[in-house]
């Protein structure tokens, strides 16, 4: 069964969307396999984005990514890392549809709302990075 990682971001939190968020992903059939509220560090969010280490908005992500708690996720399902991905919207939330959490919610490239992973194994490395502990089932 393919599993995900899902997260609100620093601003979906500070935005009262985190109930939003979750309820959409369980409404649509996924299952809560683990999650956590957590104000990670830096060097964790760097470790998160290195594919972004070294471009101009990497220092702004990392101080977003830092500014308050997100919350960290593991759903899964059938197709779970594409739907997620479409349930989204696009990176630009200015080219997303209404209807996904980025076209109903956000219009700043630096303020996206929530990240889902876009691979199956980019999802099993950024679950191993945020639930070192392991998931429950
Ligand atoms: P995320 O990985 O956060 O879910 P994504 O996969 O849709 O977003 P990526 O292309 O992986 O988008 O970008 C990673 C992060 O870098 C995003 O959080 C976004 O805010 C930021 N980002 C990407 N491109 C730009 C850009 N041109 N200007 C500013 N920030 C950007």
């Amino acid at each position: 069964n393919e599993r995900t990682y899902i997260m609100v971001k620093a601003d979906g939190v500070q935005r009262g969307l985190i109930g939003n968020i979750i309820g959409r992903f369980e409404k649509r059939g996924f299952k809560l396999i683990a999650l956590k509220l957590v104000h990670a560090t830096p060097a964790h969010i760097e470790k998160h984005y290195e594919v972004w280490s070294g471009t101009p908005f990497f220092p702004g992500l990392i101080k977003f990514m830092t500014s308050g708690p997100v919350v960290a996720m593991v759903w899964q399902g059938l197709g779970a890392v594409e739907t997620g991905r479409a349930m989204l919207g696009e990176t630009n939330p200015l080219a997303s549809a209404p209807g996904t959490i980025r076209g109903d919610f956000a219009l700043d490239i630096d303020r996206t709302i929530c990240h889902g992973s876009d691979s199956v194994e980019n999802a099993e490395k950024e679950i191993k990075l945020w639930f070192p502990e392991g998931v429950v089932q």
